[in-house]
C-alpha cells in the first residue's frame, strides 16, 4: 500500500507556481479575497490563502465587508472587482453569513475571474472539456493527486461517491472526459443508490466525497483499488486536548491494507485545495496577459 502525501504533492505544486509567477511578465498576480464578517473558520482559511499567495508571488488584496453588509453592496463591490483590471482572481470566502445568497454572489463574479470555479460557465466548461475554464479547487485537487501519483484513469472504473456541485459531480465529470490521465469509466453514487456496496467493489478507484465518518468500510472495497477520501469529519476524542478528531469517509484503518493507494485524513486531499486555488489564479493572469 502507498500512501498518497498531499502535502507534499501541494509543496511541489506551490513550487512549481512560484518559479511561473517569477517568470510571468509585468505585475505580480493578484488575488482579491473577500472575507464578509469574522467566522473564525474563514478567518483561518483567508490567512493560509494569504500566507500560500506571498509564498508564490502572487499579491492579495484583503476586503473585509461588516457581517452587516447589504446583499446589492456586496454585489458591487464584485461588479467593481470585476471591472478593475489589477485584479485576476476573486474568491469569496464560503460561507457567507445569512442572510446573504451566496449563490447569487457567486455567479455576479466574472467567469474569467472565478477562481473557486463555481460559477455555472465554468461548471459547464468541464462538461463540455472547454479547458479554458476554470476547475473548482477540490475537484481539480482530486485529479492533481491522481496524476501525480502515478495513476492513469483510461480504462478503469472510478466510482465516485456524492454527487455535490463543488466535489462528486465535478470531479467525475472530469475522470470522464476524453483526455489523457483521465477516460475513465464513471459512475456516481449518492444516498438514492441501492446495494451500495456491490457498486464501489467494482471501483479501480473509488472517490468518496459523502461527509459520513468511516462510511466506506473493507467490505466494500476491491483489494488493489486507489482511494481517494474527500471527506472531512469532526468526531469526538476525548483524549484530545481539542476534544474531537478529524477522520474521512474512509474507515483508513481496515481499508488501507487493502488499497493499493490511498489518501490519509488529515494530509491527503485537504492541502492540494489551497494550492490548486493559487494555480487558478496564476492561470487567470496568465489568460489576462494573451
Ligand atoms: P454534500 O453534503 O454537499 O454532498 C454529499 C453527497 O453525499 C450527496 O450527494 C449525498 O447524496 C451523498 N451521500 C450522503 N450520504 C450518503 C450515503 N449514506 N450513501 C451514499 N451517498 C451519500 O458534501 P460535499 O460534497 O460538500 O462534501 C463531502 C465531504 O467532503 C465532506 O466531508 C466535506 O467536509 C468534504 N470536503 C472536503 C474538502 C477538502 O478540501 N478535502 C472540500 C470540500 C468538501 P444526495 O445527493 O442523495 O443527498
Amino acid at each position: 500500500m502507498e500512501l498518497i502525501d498531499g502535502n507534499l504533492i501541494a509543496s511541489t505544486i506551490v513550487a512549481e507556481l512560484k518559479s511561473q509567477v517569477a517568470a510571468l511578465p509585468g505585475r505580480r498576480p493578484c488575488l482579491a479575497l473577500v472575507r464578509v464578517g469574522e467566522d473564525p473558520a474563514s478567518v483561518s482559511y483567508v490567512k493560509k490563502k494569504e500566507k500560500t499567495a506571498a509564498e508564490i508571488g502572487i499579491e492579495s488584496r484583503i476586503i473585509l465587508p461588516p457581517v452587516t453588509i447589504p446583499q446589492a453592496d456586496l454585489e458591487k463591490l464584485i461588479d467593481d472587482l470585476n471591472a478593475d483590471p489589477s485584479v485576476d482572481g476573486i474568491l469569496v470566502q464560503s460561507p457567507l453569513p445569512k442572510p446573504l445568497d451566496e449563490h447569487a454572489v457567486f455567479s455576479r463574479i466574472a467567469p474569467h475571474k472565478d477562481v473557486d470555479g463555481f460559477h455555472t460557465v465554468n461548471i459547464g466548461k468541464i462538461a463540455q472539456e472547454d479547458d479554458t475554464g476554470f476547475v473548482a479547487c477540490t475537484p481539480a485537487g482530486i485529479m492533481a493527486l491522481l496524476a501525480r501519483s502515478g495513476t492513469d484513469l483510461a480504462g478503469k472504473h472510478v466510482v465516485v461517491l456524492g454527487r455535490s456541485l463543488i466535489v462528486g459531480k465535478p470531479v467525475g465529470l472530469l475522470a470522464l472526459q476524453k483526455k489523457a490521465g483521465a477516460n475513465a469509466t464513471v459512475t456516481f453514487c449518492h444516498s438514492g443508490t441501492r446495494d451500495l456496496p456491490a457498486i464501489t467493489r467494482l471501483a479501480d478507484v473509488l472517490i468518496a466525497a459523502i461527509g459520513r465518518p468511516e462510511f466506506v468500510k473493507a467490505d466494500m472495497v476491491k483489494p488493489g483499488a486507489v482511494i481517494i477520501d474527500v471527506g472531512i469529519n469532526r468526531v469526538t476524542d476525548v483524549s484530545k486536548k481539542t476534544g474531537y478528531k478529524l477522520v474521512g469517509d474512509v474507515h483508513f484503518e481496515s481499508v488501507a491494507p487493502l488499497a493499493s493507494k490511498i489518501t490519509p485524513v488529515p494530509g491527503g486531499v485537504g492541502p492540494m485545495t489551497v494550492c490548486m486555488l493559487m494555480q487558478n489564479t496564476v492561470k487567470a493572469a496568465r489568460l489576462a496577459r494573451s
